[in-house]
């Protein structure tokens, strides 16, 4: 019944992947594939997982550039980001070139996400929260039985999301944080889109950005 993950840091921005899954029944959902499919579904196969679906919190290439390889590979269905990510998503045959990663044509998700929609897996259900700043459109996804939360770039082990991107929006970020996050039990675990994992509590008492 347990709800497990595996971080799978992938392109050279070491962005965190995550594979997610049920212990029980099996059912894996990958986070924000952004390259390295033959690694990703790699890890699925190790486990014995059945891949239902990939979760995507924003646009930024790192985060999705490997959907459209991924998907030609295994049919799942592609949850989020928000619509308002939906330039990122567009720009990518542009992006993947300037920052030299493997080259992806544009897509376009199965479902966008909204405030307030859910995903699941098996029996976990994770609540989705839209937190522009960072991206417009990006979204936070939080299993509150599990007391995990996927972060994607909106929050760092003390530090937060650049702001400085088009469409970002520094006072955006922090309220949406301050609101939606921050309220969350200190006891959450935190999966970053880089680096360490943290909790609700730590960035509470330690994030400069969030005193
Ligand atoms: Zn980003
Ligand atoms: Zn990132």
């Amino acid at each position: 019944m347990a709800l497990q993950f595996e971080l799978l840091p992938v392109t050279p921005f070491m962005q965190n992947c995550t594979l997610l899954w049920d212990e029980q029944s099996r059912a894996a959902v990958l986070t924000d594939v952004g390259g390295e499919t033959e690694r990703l579904l790699g890890e699925v196969a190790a486990r014995g997982l059945d891949l239902q679906a990939v979760w995507l919190t924003h646009g930024h290439v790192d985060h999705v550039g490997g959907v459209v390889d991924l998907t030609k590979q295994v049919d799942v269905p592609v949850l989020g980001p928000h619509a308002d990510d939906d330039f990122w998503i567009q720009q990518l045959p542009a992006i993947t070139q300037a920052y030299r990663f493997p080259f992806s044509p544009p897509f376009t998700p199965t479902r966008w996400l909204n405030e307030g929609d859910t995903l699941t897996l098996g029996e976990h259900v994770f609540e989705v929260l839209h937190i522009p700043g960072h991206t417009p459109g990006h979204v936070v996804l939080y299993c509150a039985a599990a007391k995990l939360l996927v972060a994607g770039d909106v929050l760092f082990l003390e530090s937060i999301g650049r702001t400085d991107f088009p469409r970002g929006n520094h006072a955006d970020l922090i309220r949406n944080i301050r609101e939606k996050i921050l309220v969350l039990p200190d006891d959450t675990r935190v999966i970053t889109g880089h680096g360490a994992m943290t909790t609700i509590g730590h960035e509470k008492r330690h994030n400069p950005f969030l005193r």
